[in-house]
């Protein structure tokens, strides 16, 4: 995953889990949450030879990386 900027003080985000996010800058908290830019839907990960894609349930096709939404959600 690319380095994020934080939606309130637009400093570097740290990573602080899988899909969490810390800013020291505001120390602020953020959950990641991946969803499809189609149908909003939550987007499932899948993990094939180290490359990170996703699932659409919805959909029901795989999602790449690059059409994928990251919302930050504040803790
Ligand atoms: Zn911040
Ligand atoms: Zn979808």
């Amino acid at each position: 995953m690319t380095p994020q900027d934080c939606p309130k003080c637009h400093a570097e985000l740290e990573r602080s889990g899988e899909l969490k996010r810390h800013c020291e800058s505001c120390n602020s908290d953020f959950n990641i949450e991946i969803t499809c830019h189609q149908c909003g839907d939550v987007l499932q990960r899948l993990k094939a030879c180290g490359a990170v894609s996703f699932w659409c349930n919805n959909c029901n096709e795989q999602k790449s990386k690059s059409t994928a939404v990251y919302t930050f959600i504040e803790q």
